[in-house]
């Protein structure tokens, strides 16, 4: 850490009075490395970067999980029903197996000084060597009616000795999740060992017009003490207050930076010809809805600037982006430029070649006159990749489909213009560089990412600021409504196979969705492998396919080929289908072990069908007894994709939804995307920030915090 000692921060003050301790405050420099704390080891420090903590600052931002209230310890003689503390000693641990689904359960006896009850765990075997018999455990957990009686349900259990230093009582408490090979327990010991020295973290958020009050000189050093060290449950929630906004604020700002950084590139203008866009829609085989036509002209609009588009286009499942998408492509084709459509999949981009084949065949035909884009399929397995290659190096192609290896590989373009990436969110950085790279010299492509995945408007201010929006809110007309209904596993005989077998009867398909592929991860679900056995046994007279991420592209083309050609009956799949594959005469669709799945998948699966004119059907298949979820019931109650995704967020929060990404991470600590107070102030206070953005060059921290947002590629 380098070491100031002296009193230059004017903020110093405020620590004398928090602190209470000496008027020395020795600035933390939050991007030197971890190494430099005290407590860290070259061992600590290399498990650490395993976790990808490797500043002093990324140490500190690893905020405790929960805080925990051991005052509200009751002894067992006097417990109620609900969220309940326990302290004292486990013993009588065993482990039971029930016959279905290898789950497992294990129990055991808490005693304290007024009376004893039970405890269990669900599929945690190890609990049952976890507890030394001897020593004391705070169990936090819920008491509950299982059966006939009152049990303790899936406790977390703390050594009371970890938690009661100097023999003082546990108060309240922060609770660190475990990272990997961190244990929750080191993690309060380093961070405990450096508290003195929470006095000197820096602030970090620009002291300008648009501040809220709270905002103030200390108030980041403050926060993040009193989210480390709380000794209330009011000195956590003012440590969350802030952060929170300064998080907030930090998304906001990238976005804001990424704006402009995008605003300074130059684009190919593509000239609108609204006769020929008119002569087009004309001859579709169906009308738009006014949703389309209103997207198509936003998106023509925009391409004839000069500045690169870099728009989202949203519409739910089956509100036909594709078509909007088939649209631009031309308009960028008689402009004498070049469009690449990125899919996630292979599969995916199969279909897309096939239907945009079909739809410009068709137009070509109603309009003779007229050159319809020159189209072609680029994945892992087209056959003759150079001489396909040098058709679009030459600019005979107008139109490439494909997925991402298109951009990283040796593909170069005549003139890219366009790019339309499916299903996936936005373009980050790294990815903008690289089409930089595939685009004429001195040129950026627009960009137009098309997502099902509907984007509420909290996350549209912050994560997905720097994004202009076209909006598909309305379906073509003649949708069947999709019935949703759970069903236990149990009735599956009595309630799902007849009604699979009337479908089946009138030429109709089936999607069945797994979980897994294989019989070795069967003690979480059903695999795909034993479900197309069973089903085959079930329906001898019709063919059940089967698909899954292992298979090799051209076996998975095959087997969607054979679907989408109604050669299979019974699609047995994992979630390899969920985005975007479009097969009109499916209309039932069978979710297997349902609770495993998120919200926004399970909303995206049950999208493969209803995408003709015959009404469909989503099973939710369930295993668990009890009442099911609250994601399955919403599922059963609505198919409004937006609403769902609010659902989801208020359910799960940002970091879970839009975690898992490829570069970058967007991992939420404390934000509440809900919270439109603090979304409105972080972006006037970072609107102001950003309008001189040679400022940041003031801020190298705030810069290397921002990076991981600026970085945001595709979030799923
Ligand atoms: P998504 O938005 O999910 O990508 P698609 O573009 O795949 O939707 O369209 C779903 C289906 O709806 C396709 O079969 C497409 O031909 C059809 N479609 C698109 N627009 C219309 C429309 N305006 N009227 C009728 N059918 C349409
Ligand atoms: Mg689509």
């Amino acid at each position: 850490m380098t070491l100031y000692v002296g009193c230059q921060y004017y903020n110093c003050c405020a620590f004398v009075v928090i602190f209470k301790k000496s008027t020395i405050i020795i600035a933390m420099d939050m991007l030197a490395p971890v190494e430099n704390l005290k407590g860290v080891g070259p061992k600590t420090a290399q498990a650490l970067h395993g976790v990808n903590i490797n500043t002093v600052g990324d140490l500190i931002y690893c905020l405790p999980r929960i805080y925990e209230n051991y005052q509200t310890t009751v002894p067992i003689e006097e417990l109620r029903p609900g969220k309940v503390i326990v302290r004292g000693k486990i013993s009588d641990l065993r482990i039971m197996r029930t016959s279905r689904r290898q789950l497992t359960i294990t129990e055991g006896v808490i005693r304290d000084d007024t009376g004893l009850i039970r405890t269990i765990w669900f599929n945690q075997p190890y609990r049952a060597k976890q507890f030394d018999p001897n020593r004391e455990y705070y169990f936090t957990g819920k008491y509950e009616l299982k059966g006939n009686r009152y049990i303790l349900t899936s406790p977390s259990a703390t050594l009371v000795q970890d938690i009661e230093k100097d023999g003082n009582a546990a108060g309240f408490q922060p609770i660190y999740s475990a990272k990997n090979a961190i244990k929750p327990q080191l993690f309060h010991k380093i961070i405990s060992g450096i508290r003195s020295d929470f006095a000197g973290i820096p602030d970090l958020l620009p002291f300008i017009d648009g501040i809220p009050d709270y905002i103030k000189p200390g108030a980041r050093a403050e926060a993040l003490f009193y989210s480390h060290f709380p000794e209330s449950p009011e000195e956590a929630e003012q440590g969350r207050k802030y952060l929170a906004y300064e998080e907030v604020f930090e998304l906001i700002l990238a976005a804001k930076l990424n704006k402009q950084e995008n605003q300074r590139l130059k684009s190919i203008p593509l000239k609108f010809n609204a006769d020929f866009t008119k002569k087009l829609v004309k001859s579709l085989p169906f009308q738009l809805t006014g949703a389309q036509r209103r997207s198509t002209w936003e998106i023509l609009q925009a391409l004839e600037r000069r500045t690169p588009m870099n728009r989202l286009l949203q519409g739910d499942v089956g509100s036909g982006k594709t078509v909007v998408a088939a649209l631009a492509a031309a308009q960028t084709a008689l402009n004498g430029h070049q469009t690449a459509l990125l899919a996630p999949t292979a599969i995916l981009a199969s279909q897309h070649f096939e239907s945009l084949l079909g739809l410009f065949q068709g137009l070509q035909k109603a309009n003779p006159g007229i050159l319809m884009p020159r189209i072609a399929l680029l994945t892992g397995a087209t056959r003759d990749k150079k001489a396909l290659k040098r058709l679009i190096r030459n600019g005979d192609i107008d139109l490439v489909i494909g997925t991402h290896a298109l951009l990283t590989d040796t593909t170069d373009f005549h003139s890219l213009a366009f790019c339309i990436i499916d299903e996936q969110h936005r373009f980050g950085v790294n990815q903008r560089q690289k089409l930089l790279l595939k685009s004429p010299e001195n040129t950026a492509p627009h960009l137009l990412s098309m997502t099902a995945t509907p984007i509420p408007r909290s996350l549209q201010l912050t994560v997905f600021g720097d994004l202009d929006v076209s909006l598909l809110n309305e379906l073509p007309p003649g949708r069947q409504p999709i019935v949703t209904k759970i069903l236990p596993e149990n009735q599956q005989t009595d309630e799902l196979y007849p009604k699979m077998r009337e479908l089946l009867q009138k030429g109709q398909q089936i999607y069945w969705i797994c979980q897994v592929i294989e019989e070795k991860n069967s003690n979480v679900a059903t695999p795909v492998k034993k479900q197309a056995k069973k089903l085959t046994e079930l329906f001898p007279q019709y063919k059940i396919g089967v698909l899954h991420g292992k298979m090799k592209p051209d076996e998975k083309d095959q087997v969607m080929d054979d679907f989408a050609k109604s050669k299979i009956q019974v699609l047995v799949s994992t979630t390899v289908v969920e985005v975007g594959v479009n097969v009109p005469n499916a209309n039932m669709i069978i979710i297997q072990d349902s609770e495993n799945y998120g919200l926004a998948q399970l909303h995206q699966l049950r999208g493969r069908v209803g995408r003709g004119d015959q009404p469909a059907s989503c099973f939710l298949l369930t295993t668990g007894e009890g009442k099911p979820s609250k994601r399955l019931r919403e599922m059963e109650k609505s198919t409004d994709g937006f609403h769902l995704a609010e659902i989801d967020l208020k359910i799960r929060g940002p970091g879970e939804i839009y975690g898992a990404m490829q570069h970058g991470e967007l991992n939420l600590q404390v934000a509440n995307l809900s919270d439109t107070e603090t979304i409105t102030q972080a972006s006037h206070h970072a609107g102001e920030f950003a309008k001189n953005p040679a400022e940041m060059a003031k801020y190298p921290e705030l810069s290397a915090r921002i990076k991981k947002y600026q970085q945001l590629t595709t979030l799923n």
